[in-house]
């Protein structure tokens, strides 16, 4: 069986019906979670965002954009499947920047499955959007680096064994070079997690976003990943894949609540025919296959250029708030044509419609990625270059 329909068949057989009990977010599901975790691993479907040299089964972004059709389609799935944000990305960072104690350590566990972890960058006191201006310091003491400041919105870190925290250790640099990156126990003296209750989540241990505050937090030197001032460098290697894994997922909600929208509007009648034969909804209908089909289509674009050792950088920027805003719209018509019920916790499509929101915003608000990509549009045009997406 392909890869893709392996997940699939799992999904529908395993996640699906379970699904409901998920979103409870208590004891028994995540009982169950655990549960599914394990039969996962066992079936060989796991970590698909990683090489196997990093100890996943991954094969580049273009077979993980085919396999997300799927995994995206349950929020819980990538959890299941351990490609779960933000250790999906710490996975990456440590597999490309880490030493090899430092993966032994961090990686290994985190790639089993027998740890999470959490990013800690964005602070309450400064914009997360203009992260140059971020406060949270680090300066070393005697073999050790001392860590102070407050950071919030660190998902998943309520249970996780290790966080990412970029912090300015070369406060005098050039903006772009005053951060690093340091591994943090969770468990180190002086370090605070509190949970903050977000839209779309009930809030327990993965699905948690943290204030986490540091107060002479020590570390050993050795927990700098990479070198002193590549904080920045570090986060663009982490942020352009995360953001495109992000909408890999999002295609895969995108057509279910297209699914869910097409088979309602078959099946509920008003005013003597289905709500499919109304001009309305086949407008909305019409409009959802032609915008998904775009973000699919750029989503492979830019997974191709990726997988061909580009950055896909304007095509990652406008993909993350293009399909944001097809992501919001579709599971809004698809709410619509449910009526009331499309708000209630018998549809899957209220927690859809809550946590889509955040994609507006989590890994750069929309208008931070239309500013990178006219910026870069119109300077190739200052430089005589012009623009081209080939
Ligand atoms: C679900 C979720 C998960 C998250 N997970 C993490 C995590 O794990 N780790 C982490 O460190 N952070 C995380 N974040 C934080 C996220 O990355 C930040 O919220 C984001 O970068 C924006 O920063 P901010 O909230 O400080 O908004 P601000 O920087 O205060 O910006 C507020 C608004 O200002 C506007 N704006 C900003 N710049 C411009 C501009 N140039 N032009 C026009 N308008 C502009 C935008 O509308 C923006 O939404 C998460 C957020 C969410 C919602």
């Amino acid at each position: 069986m392909k890869a893709r329909a392996q997940y699939r068949a799992f999904i529908d057989e395993h996640v699906m019906p379970v699904e409901e009990r998920l979103f409870r977010e208590d004891d028994e599901a995540e009982a169950l979670l655990l549960d599914l975790r394990a039969r996962a691993k066992a079936e060989g479907l796991w970590a698909p965002h990683l090489p196997p040299e990093a100890g996943g089964t991954g094969k580049g972004f273009l077979a993980y954009a085919d396999l997300n059709e799927e995994i995206g389609r349950v929020t819980w799935a990538q959890y299941v499947f351990n490609c779960q944000a933000p250790d999906a990305g710490n996975g990456e960072i440590l597999h490309l920047f880490g030493t090899h104690e430092q993966k032994e350590r961090w990686l290994k566990p985190l790639v089993e499955g027998e740890a999470r972890s959490f990013f800690s960058m964005t602070e309450p006191d400064v914009s997360g959007a203009d992260p140059t201006g971020l406060r949270t310091t680090a300066a070393l003491d005697g073999g050790e680096w001392v860590i102070n400041g407050r950071k919030w919105f660190s998902s998943g870190a309520e249970g996780a064994a290790f966080g990412i925290v970029m912090v300015v250790t070369e406060p005098d640099a050039d903006p772009r070079r005053r951060m690093s990156q340091i591994i943090v126990p969770a468990d180190a003296a002086g370090l605070t997690i509190e949970p903050v209750p977000i839209l779309g989540h009930r809030g327990r241990g993965w699905t948690t976003h943290c204030e986490v505050t540091y107060s002479d937090v020590r570390v050993p030197a050795e927990n700098l990943l990479a070198e002193r001032g590549a904080g920045f460098l570090i986060a663009q290697k982490r942020l352009g894949p995360g953001r495109i894994h992000h909408v890999m997922r999002w295609l895969g909600q995108m057509q279910r609540a297209f699914e869910l929208m097409c088979t309602r509007a078959l099946e509920r009648e008003a005013f003597g025919s289905p709500l499919a034969e109304k001009q309305t909804v086949q407008n909305w209908i019409a409009d959802s296959a032609a915008e998904i089909q775009a973000c699919r289509l750029l989503t492979l674009d830019a997974a191709r250029k990726i997988d061909e050792g580009g950055d896909a950088r304007v095509e990652v920027s406008l993909l993350k708030f293009y399909a944001a805003d097809v992501l919001s719209r579709v599971i809004d018509r698809a709410v619509q044509v449910h009526g009331a019920l499309g708000l209630t916790d018998r549809s899957p499509l209220s927690h859809m419609y809550a946590q889509a929101r955040g994609a507006h915003i989590y890994d750069g608000p929309d208008e931070v990625h239309r500013m990178v990509v006219s910026r870069r549009i119109v300077q190739a045009f200052a430089d005589g270059d012009g623009w081209s997406f080939s």
